[in-house]
């Protein structure tokens, strides 16, 4: 049996005459950036993540930047997130010649250690950006807590976590909706992923986000007239008008993503597997919405090389921790300065979770892992 990562054309086989129909419309107004359905969709994801704005932009790693960007963050200013998480929430700070301060992670969850933060807060510190990792959010309250005191900027990274909700208390809160920025990946692979790059800006408030409509178009507000320097970074209409047909179908697809999952904890506690595999930990009543399902296991590299051959693909994100990256070797970090993350990316691994994925396919894949620590290492 076959089962890939991750099957964009089986989803895209449930809704092909809707956004077929959504795309032609684009085409017949020739209007191709921003436009009447980007403004739309910014009204729809803002309700959906319970902002009061959302500012489309060009990628998730443009929200990031513009983020940064209309807080004026820049040379001098340090930044504190997670280095284990996407390039891009490292790069935006740096590209702006702010520094990046690293704070490892949690073991159960991949997210910050939110006990570490504020030992690493100086007066330079400008904002805190702790990343919603597979979809579930950080542990909120901390760092908003810390923020407060020490009027920190919270930019939360939710390019995964679209529709994820914190939960420690009775105040249940959307993913995005709890710093002044949350940003959002539009990105194929991401569980509301258009048909090339998109991204989105979150915010409560106006100022903020009225700068970051500006940065978005070079900083003006009147064409030709630039108050700021921006960029371009805009969200195209064909990309509005996919992304307003799946909107529809999230709650469907991301429930669907919990059900599997929840499937899977169950299919490798009836295997007796619990020795060999750390499934995902939900902390608190926590909306896991599973853009990845990962498991830590036993040699990681040997099961994937097994899986692979047995037509089961899986992914490791990510392998490299991000303060091992060469270019970011200037910041001084070596092996064994943040020790969760860097064990992290020995053992984990992200197995097909997908909308699509079928019960018999999961027993499969399953039924290989068990296989491989039944059979192959012994
Ligand atoms: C995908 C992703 C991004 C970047 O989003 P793009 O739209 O691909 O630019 C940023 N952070 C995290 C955690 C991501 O997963």
């Amino acid at each position: 049996m076959n089962v890939s990562l991750l099957d964009l054309k089986a989803q895209y086989r449930q809704i092909a005459p809707e956004v077929q129909r959504a795309v032609a419309e684009v085409f017949d107004s020739q209007y191709f950036v921003l436009g009447p359905q980007v403004a739309r969709l910014e009204e729809k994801i803002a309700d959906y993540c319970k902002s009061r704005y959302a500012v489309g932009v060009a990628s998730g790693s443009d929200a990031l930047l513009v983020s940064l960007m209309a807080l004026d963050i820049g040379a001098g200013d340090e930044v504190i997130t997670t280095p284990y998480t996407f390039f891009a929430t490292l790069s935006a700070i740096t590209r702006l010649g702010a520094k990046p301060v690293l704070v490892d992670i949690e073991p159960e969850t991949y997210n910050m250690d939110t006990s570490l933060i504020e030992a690493l807060i100086t007066p330079r510190t400008k904002a805190i950006i702790p990343v919603h990792l597979y979809g579930q959010c950080a542990d909120m309250q901390p760092i908003l807590e810390l923020a407060k005191e020490y009027k920190l900027a919270v930019i939360e990274d939710a390019a995964q976590a679209i529709g994820a909700t914190y939960a420690k208390d009775d105040n249940i809160r959307q993913a995005g909706s709890m710093g002044i920025s949350g940003c959002l990946s539009f990105f194929p692979t991401k569980n509301l992923g258009g048909c090339g790059d998109g991204g989105m800006v979150l915010s409560n408030n106006p100022e903020f986000a009225e700068k970051v409509r500006m940065l978005r178009v070079h900083g003006s507000k009147v064409r030709y007239y630039h108050q700021l320097v921006g960029c371009n970074s805009r969200l195209d209409s064909l990309q509005a008008a996919v992304l307003l047909v799946k909107l529809k179908y999230l709650d469907e697809w991301t429930n669907k993503r919990i059900k599997n999952a929840e499937y899977y904890n169950k299919l490798f506690k009836n295997a007796g597997l619990e020795k060999q595999i750390i499934l995902p930990q939900v902390q608190y009543n926590n909306r896991h919405v599973y853009n990845q399902y990962v498991v830590r296991v036993d040699n990681r590299d040997k099961l994937r090389e097994h899986l692979k051959q047995n037509g089961v693909i899986t992914e490791i994100y990510y392998p490299l921790p991000l303060h091992l990256q060469e270019c970011f070797a200037y910041l001084g970090y070596t092996a064994g300065d943040l020790p969760n993350a860097e064990a992290a990316a020995e053992c984990s691994l992200a197995l097909p979770i997908y909308a699509e994925l079928t019960e018999q396919m999961q027993y499969y894949v399953v039924d290989k892992i068990k296989e491989f620590y039944e059979k192959i290492i012994m």
